[in-house]
């Protein structure tokens, strides 16, 4: 799921949630034949009770008055996510990389911009899987640099929802404590796990080996969503882990093996950080060449 659309709005000239971090990655699909197996997203769809599941209309609000033209892109953002559900609902294939920005995973109801975040994309991704859909059980899988607290706050006390987190819980923003697990029905089914400096990609994989896959074999989920980041990998300007292209290649056919194993290889990723420019189209390169391998 790719869109031009996603090469507007940039915070501020030097920021480096930036718009070329799309353009990078359009470049590298290009190099590589794989804009034919690139589709834009539902135009039309209505966003409006989705934005509402999880986010406030303060914030909803707030994000329109004061960021218009983040706005747009954001909204943009979630469009793709949901398309991408009518995509595979429709039986039209089985897993789908959305090549999206701004990223969501930070975006809590402050009504301001948060961690470069506006809208939680894969939490809405998720309930639109659950109320649309009617799926009971699913799984997010953020292998981000940072912790996905906002995906964390919205599913803190839900069962119906495994979130498995790995990050730096000593980087913004600040969270990611291995303590928090979830609270009442939902205590067990938040998952964090910190990685320190210098984390590479044996460490991350044996992470996800040891702790993702029997937990969530244990859970079986019915859908699995990734929230993609590319800022754990070397040279990230942001990140401090070592992770290659290679880890985020093994990273992927563990939640891949997941998928086949209990929701007919069913999987959207969505992209949430990743600052070096290059580096972070060659990951998501390597990602979906493994997406596609299927
Ligand atoms: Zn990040």
């Amino acid at each position: 799921m790719v869109d031009k659309i996603f090469q507007k709005f940039h915070l501020s000239p030097d920021h480096p949630e930036s718009p070329k971090r799309i353009s990078y990655i359009y470049d590298q699909l290009k190099k590589h034949n794989l804009l034919n197996k690139c589709i834009s997203f539902k135009k039309h769809i209505k966003v409006k009770q989705w934005l509402n599941t999880v986010h406030t209309d303060n914030h909803i609000e707030s994000i329109k008055e004061n960021y218009p033209e983040a706005y747009e892109v954001a909204i943009s953002g979630v469009k793709s996510c949901l398309s991408a559900v009518e995509k595979i609902e429709k039986n039209r294939c089985s897993n789908i990389f959305c090549a999206i920005r701004p990223p969501g995973h930070h975006a809590i109801n402050t009504g301001k911009v948060e961690g470069f975040c506006f809208f939680n994309n894969i939490a809405i991704t998720a309930k639109y899987l659950q109320k649309k859909y009617n799926y009971k059980k699913i799984l997010i899988v953020d292998w981000d640099y940072h912790h996905g607290n906002a995906t964390q706050d919205m599913f803190y006390d839900d069962n119906t929802v495994l979130f498995f987190s790995t990050h730096d819980k000593d980087a913004y923003p600040g969270t990611g404590q291995t303590t928090k697990i979830g609270i009442g029905k939902g205590k067990g089914y938040n998952i964090n796990v910190h990685l320190p400096c210098g984390t590479n990609d044996e460490k991350i994989i044996e992470v996800f080996n040891n702790i993702l896959v029997p937990r969530a074999s244990k859970f079986k989920p019915e859908f699995i969503l990734i929230s993609a980041g590319f800022d754990g990998r070397h040279d990230d300007p942001l990140g401090c882990f070592e992770i290659s292209d290679k880890g985020f290649e093994k990273l992927t056919k563990i939640v891949m093996n997941l998928s086949k194993k209990f929701c007919d290889n069913k999987i959207i990723s969505i992209l949430e950080g990743g600052y070096n420019l290059h580096g972070n189209a060659k990951g998501v390169l390597a990602h979906i060449k493994t997406l596609d391998s299927i």
